[in-house]
């Protein structure tokens, strides 16, 4: 690894640090299907009192306190809600939610701002925002509209699969499978296939995949993306015909399928 990608790695995993997940009771547990939000939000108080709100309603909560980490986060977890503050002090949240829709991402989204002009919540809603909701307000209204957001999100949702051959990626649960059986992928093994199949027949850069997947670029000698598409090739590839992950020499990779398959 290059001084450099060690730096950049750095800068993305130590942020990250402020992240936590609470604590579910069993009850919560037995539930098939557990709603998993992000909240970002620079202000300790109101970024407490959500998480601690919410996971007493029973979701499953990441925090993190910079539009930095909310960026990472949203781009590489699966999240059925995000809950993003507008006014954060590196990455704001119109370049998030611009971010996650140019990456075809449709994790519903929902604005908190203490900002109320009407230009703000245009802004907001042509940015792909689905719902914006203005400080202070009270738990019990943002806990409805949380809940509204993701009933209306839900079928849409459930019916979000992908398919190449007999290849199936179910979006909502993150899971992976080949000719009805299923595979198990890490987080950046979904995230990096799922990149692939969405733009299928495309060559992608090592370079491109590692802005999509990573959220970083690396040097081009790193070896970080040869290693991950030969750990996912292992999984879906290996045992399996056709192929579907194609090293194109020189230029980076591609999922595809033959056409007499
Ligand atoms: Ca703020």
């Amino acid at each position: 690894m290059t001084p450099a990608l060690q730096k950049r790695n750095l800068m993305v995993i130590l942020p990250n640090a402020n992240v936590r997940q609470d604590t579910l009771t069993p009850t919560h547990q037995s539930a098939a299907y557990l709603m998993k939000l992000l909240i970002v939000e620079d202000e300790h108080k109101t970024g407490d009192y959500l998480r601690k709100g919410l996971g007493e309603a029973g979701f499953l909560v990441d925090l993190c306190r910079t539009g930095l980490d909310g960026h990472h986060l949203a781009m590489t977890e699966h999240y059925d809600l995000i809950i993003l503050d507008v006014m954060l002090p590196d990455v704001d949240g119109w370049r998030i939610v611009s971010a996650l829709r140019d990456a075809g991402r449709t994790t519903p989204v929902m604005f908190l701002t203490a900002r109320d002009s009407v230009n703000d919540r245009v802004q907001g809603l042509e940015l792909g925002a689905d719902d914006y909701l203005v400080k202070p307000f009270a738990f019990a209204e943002l806990l409805a509209r949380v809940r509204t957001l993701l009933r209306r999100g839900a079928p849409a949702v459930t019916s979000q699969q992908l398919h190449v051959a007999d290849l199936t990626l179910d979006l909502r649960r993150r899971r992976a499978a080949r000719q009805g059986k299923d595979i198990h992928l890490t987080s950046k093994e979904f995230s990096l296939l799922e990149l692939l199949v969405r733009r299928q027949g495309e060559v992608l850069t090592r370079s491109l995949i590692a802005s999509q997947v990573w959220d970083m670029n690396f040097d081009s000698d790193s070896n970080v993306i040869d290693v991950a598409i030969r750990r996912l090739r292992a999984k879906i590839d290996d045992a399996y015909t056709p192929r579907l992950i194609h090293t194109v020499r020189g230029m980076g990779y591609m999922l595809d399928q033959p056409d007499d398959a």
